[in-house]
């Protein structure tokens, strides 16, 4: 996880549908595309780049369009994979992840290489960097089940390619 600046305005298609309300779309090609521009196209929480199932991320859940504001909140919007969106969606996470577009994770989380396995640790003990590192760490290391398992290995794969380029540069 690493900062990103988030364009300050947001896509029109937002206001639009906001107020459709629960039926509106929070995913429509403008949000879609700005967030993949925003976001560098990579997923905001393992950093995997040109992700072929993109998903539009709430920060803060709307649980299904109860959150109105929360589900059309341009702030609130992140890009991410599909492995890590269905990380992210447990109850103890919610609220509790590091806004990367207003806070730098890399002040709150540590990252260590060793042998070919990557982990996350917290720097301190305030409960968003405890848990963000949690999320992130599983979203290299979840593997109870096959799915998992080979997304894991695809991230660690992708990862260690991106290392070896930035060690030849
Ligand atoms: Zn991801």
């Amino acid at each position: 996880m690493v900062k990103c600046e988030k364009s300050p305005i947001p896509p029109e298609s937002l206001a639009i549908e906001k107020q459709k309300g629960r039926n509106g779309k929070y995913n429509k090609p403008d949000v879609v595309e700005q967030l993949a521009k925003d976001f560098s196209n990579k997923c905001y929480i393992c950093e995997l780049k040109d992700i072929s199932d993109p998903q539009v991320e709430h920060l803060v859940p709307h649980h299904n369009g109860r959150d109105i504001d929360a589900m059309f909140d341009w702030n609130n919007l992140f890009f991410s994979c599909l492995h890590c969106n269905g990380l992210k969606n447990k109850q103890e996470y919610e609220g509790k992840i590091i806004d990367c577009c207003k806070d730098d994770p890399e002040v709150h989380l540590h990252c260590l290489y060793d042998k070919g396995n990557v982990s996350i640790h917290n720097k301190d003990e305030d409960e968003k960097s405890v848990l963000t590192a949690k999320l992130v760490d599983e979203a290299f290391n979840a593997s109870n089940s096959g799915i998992r398992i080979y997304a894991s290995q695809h991230r660690m794969d992708k990862l260690q390619h991106e290392i070896s380029l930035f060690l030849i540069r």
